[in-house]
């Protein structure tokens, strides 16, 4: 090779290296450059790393602070928790009865001693263990006295209980004789709080309190028993005194007879009432009084305790009225026994304190949105009336009047607490006003419903044609009474205060439709009054009223009817009715008792059957009917009676409840289930009872009885039932002076 070629070669080459150096040196720089950059990058970033661990330390310094402040509050708020805790356990673990948490899945999370001491100290039961293996651990140790009953039954029914959402307390008893009550709760959170009440004391006073109330009720039902016996042995007897007293004071007597006489009668009645009042007193005290509503006339009621007080009013010259508002109906659903019971008392007390004057019972109704009526019954005499202070303390039970004006009068003092009882349990109050030496006022509301929808009893089936209407009475109250009654149906009523004073309205031209005179008047008495009415040529129909016992006797001719004081409301309407219409005859229409169609021929007599075992009780029923038209059947006990109604088919029957063979209520459940099978009238059947206990009344009603008598009987009440009963097609029964041997007995 040339010299050439190779300087060439080597210019070559040294311009190559020239150009690689020229390149190196690009990449150097630019190596450099990056470098550079990184270095600064570096020098950014480890200052903001140190800017950041600035920051991190001054947080971590901030965070320390925070941490040993929360570290405190922990400490205090454990402490806190740990001291509750502690206080928890220390009430939990003091308190006597068990007591137990589980947890949701029913594990044993925690208990007191108590509670693990009713295992004995068993080793078996421990926290963490499940509610069924404890009940299975109590079963099994003997704890629990099982009573025979089956060991799984009893896990089973121990372990159902806790599934109900509440859980019903458990009563235990223990082999050891001591019971407990596990009484368990579940919280929000579905833990069970279990508690065991140890109940050993309690459940032995409850044992020996319920032994006790045995006791007391066993010498209870012994003295009701007693009570019971002693009623009916001491009435029994009582019955004949009574009714042959009664009887043989109506018989010709001298004076110092009659007083005997009549003294044995009002002793025995005095007796009778006393011991009705303490047995009465006895089944309220016992609460064993109960009342047995069922429909009844109010007013009727009302009427029949008037007539029974009626003999002794007049006997003192106190006239008895009644002011029966016009607008209510009469007949409610109460406790008609009960009802006559409040009258009485309260009536017979206002007869008994009140020596001249009257004695009004007033009923007002109010009838009320649900179609009750609000009924307030008054009662108000004209007597020595009763002190303000002294008016509460006689509502109590044996408080009377401590004055010397009042204990001349007899009684027990008991009369008004059993009526203010009888008024609180028909759901009423009662209260008393008075004025001393004025007289009183006492007075009751109840609220009975009306026994049929209104409108279906009082309303009149025949309007009254009967315009003007004459009332002649010398008592101004009886006057007032009457013109609000006959002006209600329609009647246009003229006033006079005595028979004179009549006979000069119609000497003055004045025409009446219907005359209406009292019958024992000042001055010129009723029945004279007829006959000069009728002397001076009126024809109108007049109506007698009278407040004698018998108002038969009372009868002159031309009277159109004779009506006892008081007056029901119904009769008069009837009256009227028929007085509007002469000629007509309505069968529907109650007779009246002693009206002038008394006498009608041609009628058989009413029929009645009377059984009582008793021959002095038979004798003196005998003679108490002896003035009626009746015809008299008697049997000796419920077969007979059964037998002769069959035979005799009486109009009404009067049943002795106690007989021997058969009971006066197996008797009348007979003749009603006889009845019935063959489609026979109901016969009514008047109840006669010398008990005056419990059950009583309701075992009457069951066995089908209507009516209810109390021995002894007196005439006035057989007399008001066999009026009440007598049907219309057979002879009135009253009002006759009947030859004895029209009555028939079996002896
Ligand atoms: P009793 O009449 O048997 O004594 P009550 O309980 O019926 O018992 O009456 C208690 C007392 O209340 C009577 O004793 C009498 O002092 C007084 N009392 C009751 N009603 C009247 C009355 N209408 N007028 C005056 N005092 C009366």
């Amino acid at each position: 090779m040339s010299i050439a070629e190779k300087l060439a070669r080597e210019r070559r080459a040294r311009l190559a290296a020239e150009r690689l150096l020229e390149q190196k040196k690009r990449e150097l720089f630019a190596a450099n450059s990056q470098l550079s950059r990184h270095a600064r990058h570096l020098s950014d970033q480890i200052v903001e790393q140190r800017h950041g661990l600035e920051q991190a330390r001054c947080e971590a310094e901030a965070l320390k602070g925070q941490n040993s402040q929360a570290l405190s509050d922990l400490r205090r708020a454990t402490n806190a928790a740990e001291i509750a805790e502690r206080r928890l356990w220390e009430a939990v673990e003091t308190i006597q009865d068990g007591f137990a948490i589980f947890d949701t899945s029913m594990h044993l999370v925690a208990a007191n001693g108590a509670w693990f001491a009713l295992f004995g100290g068993s080793q078996a039961v421990r926290t963490g263990m499940h509610y069924d293996a404890v009940v299975e651990t109590l079963a099994a140790a003997g704890i629990v006295d099982l009573s025979g009953s089956d060991i799984h039954d009893w896990c089973h029914e121990m372990t159902a209980r806790i599934t109900q959402a509440s859980v019903p307390p458990k009563m235990v008893r223990l082999t050891d004789g001591r019971h407990i009550r596990f009484i368990d709760r579940r919280g929000s959170d579905g833990d069970m709080v279990s508690m065991v009440l140890d109940i050993t004391e309690a459940t032995q006073r409850e044992a020996e309190l319920e032994e006790a109330r045995a006791r007391a009720e066993a010498a209870n039902r012994a003295k009701s028993a007693f009570l019971a016996n002693m009623s009916h042995e001491i009435r029994t007897p009582m019955n004949g005194v009574v009714g042959m007293a009664e009887l043989l004071a109506e018989t010709d007597l001298n004076e110092e007879q009659r007083l005997f006489a009549e003294t044995i009668k009002s002793s025995g009645e005095a007796l009778l009432t006393i011991i009705n009042d303490v047995l009465d007193f006895s089944r309220i005290e016992a609460e064993k009084l109960k009342l047995f509503p069922e429909p009844f006339d109010l007013e009727r009621c009302l009427h029949e305790v008037i007539l029974l007080l009626q003999p002794s009013a007049q006997d003192k010259g106190v006239r008895l009225l009644v002011d029966f508002d016009i607008f209510p109906p009469t007949r409610f659903i109460g406790d008609p026994g009960r009802v006559r019971q409040i009258l009485t008392n309260l009536l017979g007390n206002a007869v008994k304190f009140t020596s001249r004057g009257h004695v009004l019972a007033r009923v007002v109704g109010l009838e009320l949105a649900d179609g009750r009526f609000d009924l307030h019954v008054t009662v108000e005499d004209t007597g020595i009336g009763i002190a303000p202070d002294q008016i509460d303390h006689i509502f109590g039970e044996f408080n009377q009047v401590e004055e010397q004006a009042n204990r001349k009068f007899e009684g027990t003092g008991l009369g008004l607490a059993i009526t203010r009882q009888l008024v609180e349990l028909m759901g009423g109050t009662i209260w008393a006003e008075s004025e001393p030496g004025q007289g009183s006022c006492f007075g009751f509301r109840v609220t009975f419903a009306p026994a049929e929808p209104l409108g279906v009893t009082d309303k009149p089936h025949r309007p009254i044609l009967l315009k003007r209407a004459l009332i002649v009475d010398d008592v101004q109250i009886n006057r007032v009474i009457l013109e609000r009654q006959l002006q209600t149906y329609g009647l246009e009523v003229t006033m006079c205060r005595s028979a004179p004073e009549a006979l000069q309205a119609v000497a003055a031209g004045h025409a009446f439709d219907v005359i209406l005179t009292g019958h024992d008047m000042s001055g010129m008495a009723g029945p004279e009054l007829v006959t000069a009415l009728r002397a001076a040529g009126v024809a109108a129909p007049i109506l007698l009223l009278s407040s004698l016992p018998d108002p038969a006797e009372a009868t002159t001719g031309d009277i159109a009817a004779v009506l006892q004081k008081p007056i029901l409301r119904s009769e008069l309407f009837r009256i009227l009715q028929d007085l509007s219409y002469p000629g007509a005859t309505d069968d529907a229409l109650t007779p009246v008792p002693a009206g002038p169609e008394a006498s009608a021929g041609g009628r058989r007599q009413m029929r009645i059957l009377a059984a009582e075992d008793n021959r002095t009780n038979q004798l003196v029923f005998c003679k108490m009917v002896a003035d009626f038209d009746v015809d008299l059947q008697f049997a000796g006990n419920g077969r007979e009676a059964v037998e002769l109604w069959r035979s005799f088919r009486p109009d009404l029957v009067f049943m002795d409840i106690s007989m021997p063979e058969m009971d006066g209520r197996e008797a009348a459940r007979t003749i009603r289930a006889i009845e019935a099978e063959s489609g026979l009238t109901r016969t009514p059947i008047v109840a006669v009872t010398a008990h005056a206990v419990d059950g009583d009344g309701e075992a009457i009603l069951a066995a089908g009885i209507d009516h209810h008598l109390t021995k002894p009987l007196k005439k006035a009440a057989i007399a008001a039932k066999i009026n009440e009963f007598c049907p219309s097609n057979v002879r009135p029964a009253t009002g006759q002076n009947q030859p004895a041997d029209s009555v028939r007995g079996d002896d």
